[in-house]
């Protein structure tokens, strides 16, 4: 099981479930979205995914129609983000997650528009977009 949330702390979340699979993507929308060089993200299944606190604080952003991206309206804190063409999975922003984790299933996706003054230093697949259907392991 794990558990998370946002930075206020107005934001309160359960997963029950594990962190299989963290792609940590670099494309330009990932990075304006974090403000950082890429986001870890994994792919998790909405149903064993609750909010547990704060369902009113979570604002949903769409800067391409079929992904809304869910934050904390108080703080900024993404959450995780949905696909209308994936019902039943949710990309999780793992540094909201709390519970310890390991998982050695780690990509660099969109490798190819990544920020000129981010420097990849470990030995992780790296994609030029996103991980190829046959790498995939669901
Ligand atoms: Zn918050
Ligand atoms: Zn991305």
């Amino acid at each position: 099981m794990i558990v998370g949330g946002c930075l206020c702390g107005g934001v309160r979340y359960q997963y029950d479930g594990e962190i299989e699979e963290i792609s940590l993507c670099h494309c330009s929308m990932c990075r304006k979205a974090q403000g950082s060089a890429y986001v870890a993200v994994s792919p998790i299944e909405a149903g064993r995914f609750r909010i547990l606190r704060g369902q009113a604080l979570l604002k949903a952003y769409r800067a391409v129609p079929e992904k809304a991206r869910v934050f904390c309206s108080e703080c900024g804190s993404p959450i995780y983000s949905a696909n209308d063409r994936l019902p039943g999975v949710i990309r999780l922003r793992l540094g909201t997650v709390e519970t310890p984790f390991t998982c050695a299933n780690a990509y660099h996706a969109f490798v190819d528009s990544k920020a000129e003054w981010d420097l990849i230093a470990d030995g992780l697949p790296q994609y030029a977009e996103r991980r190829p259907l046959n790498q995939e392991t669901k």
